[in-house]
């Protein structure tokens, strides 16, 4: 349920009304604008008769909140939510442009490819230590070192390390090193690590899952705000279809019905979306004219010797063609990156 105040309520008056829904026991959230509070009230709403908060002191409107999700909901929080990690801004008219290589392999790959990428213009690097394979005879990720070796990168190149965290037992570790931590397609609704994650301050890429429901999505996503993490970025990553020739199927209406339903940003993978390198170009600048605040883009020095997701990794030098590109696109939008 949400409590709309109107212009002229004065602080008190928003204090009271918060007062009156937390004697409920329930919790309240508040957004304010320039001209407007909005008092959000999360929990089992059924207990709160809006006849009688509609007419304390102040109030203006009160309304149910259909959808199942609170505090992701735009509703509760009209403006948009800008996530701002070391001067990388993602939202808020800032792309967050996340490049790097599907597996960290060595100090050498992922200094080279930071650098390059950083060159280009990306914002953020991005490298997975820790790697959900289908496969348990392939290639997981060097763990521990992989996340070392993220580290060394961002001192060598200042970008802040985006990476892939798949179980609690390394939870401690990656709210000390990491400065945005990935949850995958394959853990979208592991509800006890998004729980987890929820408690820390820790900015999180929630990625959709393999065949989950924009509403599946942003109730994951609420479960990580509930716990009082509400720097949440969401991955827009492809969908499962009936469809095999490309890996996924990029669902780039979930854009703007993102931007419709909730107030958080919303980044845009083409290349775990299509699953081939030369899909990732025109996916990526279609992303950006459909709205989203961003981009994950795999970037490997050797594609063709890379220890996962080779064919759909770009080399550097096709990076600096689609940065340009992108750059282009996003003057045409009105964004910065
Ligand atoms: C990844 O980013 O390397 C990855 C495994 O992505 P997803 O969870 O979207 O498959
Ligand atoms: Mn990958």
């Amino acid at each position: 349920m949400i409590i709309i105040m109107n212009p002229k309520a004065s602080e008190e008056d928003v204090r009271k009304v918060k007062a009156v829904v937390e004697a409920k026991g329930l919790e309240t959230h508040l957004s304010k604008g320039d001209t407007y509070y909005i008092v959000g009230a999360v929990g089992d709403t059924s207990i709160l008769d809006p006849k009688k908060l509609q007419v304390l002191k102040g109030v203006d409107r009160v309304m149910k909140v259909q959808e199942p999700f609170k505090k992701a909901n735009r509703i509760f929080k009209p403006e948009d939510t800008v996530v701002n990690v070391e001067g990388s801004v993602v939202g808020g008219g800032r792309l967050g442009i996340m490049a790097g290589p599907c597996s960290v392999e060595s100090e050498e790959q992922i200094i080279e490819v930071a650098k390059r990428v950083k060159a280009a213009g990306a914002n953020f690097l991005r490298g997975g230590a820790f790697k959900p394979r289908t496969s348990p005879y392939s290639f997981q990720g060097l763990e521990l070192e992989g996340l070392k070796l993220l580290k060394a990168a961002k001192q060598e190149t200042g970008l802040p390390i985006v990476t892939e965290l798949m179980s609690t037992d390394y939870l401690d570790a990656f709210v000390e090193e990491v400065d945005m931590i990935q949850i995958g397609a394959r853990n979208m609704q592991n509800f006890d690590l998004l729980k987890q994650i929820g408690r820390t301050k820790t900015p999180i890429l929630l990625k959709r899952g393999l065949s989950a429901t924009i509403e599946e999505w942003l109730m994951s996503a609420e479960y990580i705000m509930a716990g009082g993490n509400e720097n949440v970025i969401l991955c827009e990553r492809g969908v499962r279809t009936f469809e095999t020739i490309t890996r996924n199927t990029l669902d780039l209406q979930a854009v703007p019905v993102i931007k419709r339903l909730s107030h958080l940003p919303i980044i845009v993978d083409p290349s775990h979306a299509g699953g081939y390198a030369y899909l990732v170009e025109p996916m990526a600048k279609a992303a950006i004219m459909s709205g989203a605040d961003g981009l994950m883009i795999e970037v490997h020095n050797d594609p063709e010797n890379a220890l996962s997701d080779g064919q759909q990794s770009l080399t550097p030098d096709q990076f600096d063609v689609l940065m340009s590109k992108v750059k282009a696109v996003a003057k045409i939008e009105d964004k910065e990156i």
